[in-house]
């Protein structure tokens, strides 16, 4: 008789849902994935949001995404939400990366896993994992196209530069400039690179919330001396706000100028040359990246990671896997961002 209740019930089951769902109704639920971005502001987190969505849907998981718009304080509230909602894992790409302590500790509490997305969340001991790109090497290859472009060398002609960083709450944003000056300091100690406004350090090339206006105030005060011939810019958000700057100034050719993210209207300018250079990181691939990290972790494996060396948040060194960035000029621009599926010739136009 219990078997025969059984079969009832199944095909009970099945006979409510014309849908043919009876087959989705006995394979477990994989719940849904909490996805904290920082902001709609540029066009790389939405990039990057769409593709975890796409991916995670795609794995069956329902998706609970939030942008922050660049509020670390909205963002631990997004991150509360998630927690109470019963959301199975976060992957967070935090606003301040030294905010998120609290919110992360209560979501172990609760054994959901966490995993840092682009920026490392520091000052936790509760970051699962960690996806991401090769900072320094962001730094390396904006670097090496100034170098190449001005033709450096350790002694002749001097050429003059000035330093822009990302947000000093952004733990990328270190690695960049390290990255950068790692390969700029032998030539500013040889003289054959001069840094006008004479500074040099992060804390004062940097710029609050990544915010290109603040670099363009900074970039109009320093605009009052000699001529540059580069620019060192973080990202490409803020390259294009210096580009205005500089032309608000009188440039007519501008100085060699870096960026990162290969956003589309950065992309333009590399073609007309008018941006030097872009860094690309293909958000697909750090979708990818997060998505199966996240999903190896609910399923009880462990997910691969190239580095448990770089990371240190503070309280741990989070195992990370990264992906490497690739430099982009108007040279490879078509081979690398269009033959590559990022962009269509009919986007550039
Ligand atoms: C990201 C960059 C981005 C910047 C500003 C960094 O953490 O790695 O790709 O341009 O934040 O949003």
């Amino acid at each position: 008789p219990v078997a025969a209740l059984l079969l009832i019930g199944a095909t009970g089951c099945a006979g409510a849902d014309p849908s043919g769902a009876a087959a989705d109704a006995a394979a477990p639920n994989p719940g849904t994935i909490g996805i904290a971005m920082p902001t709609r502001g540029e066009q790389r987190w939405i990039a990057d949001g769409d593709n975890m969505v796409k991916q995670f849907q795609a794995l069956g998981y329902g998706v609970d995404m939030k942008y922050a718009d660049n509020d670390a304080q909205q963002q631990a509230a997004q991150l509360d939400e998630m927690i109470d909602r019963g959301d199975r894992a976060l992957v967070i790409g935090a606003v301040d990366g030294t905010v998120l302590a609290d919110a992360l500790q209560r979501a172990h509490a609760k054994d959901i896993p966490i995993i840092s997305y682009d920026r490392l969340i520091r000052g936790s001991a509760d970051v699962d994992y960690y996806a991401s790109f090769d900072n320094f090497k962001v730094g390396v290859l904006q670097a090496t196209t100034i170098v190449n472009r001005l033709g450096l060398r350790s002694a002749g002609k001097a050429h003059t530069i000035e330093l822009f960083a990302g947000s000093a709450d952004d733990n990328n944003a270190t690695f960049f400039f390290n990255g950068a000056m790692s390969v700029l300091r032998p030539y500013l100690k040889a003289g054959t690179l001069v840094v006008p406004s004479g500074q040099t350090t992060f804390a004062q090339a940097a710029t609050a919330k990544w915010e290109g206006a603040n670099a363009a105030a900074r970039m109009k005060k320093l605009l009052t001396g000699e001529r540059l011939d580069a620019v060192l810019a973080p990202n490409d958000g803020i390259a294009r706000a210096l580009i205005g700057a500089l032309r608000e100034a009188g440039y007519g050719k501008l100085p060699v100028i870096t960026g990162q993210d290969a956003e589309l209207d950065s992309v333009k300018l590399v073609d007309q040359g008018v941006q030097t250079q872009t860094v690309y990181k293909d958000t697909r691939e750090l979708a990818k990246v997060a998505v199966q990290m996240t999903d190896k972790v609910l399923s009880g494996e462990k997910p691969e990671i190239n580095d448990t060396t770089t990371y240190d948040n503070g309280e741990e060194v989070v195992p990370a896997f990264l992906l490497q960035p690739v430099s982009v000029e108007k040279a490879n621009l078509r081979s690398v961002l269009i033959d590559g599926g990022y962009y269509s010739e009919g986007d550039l136009a």
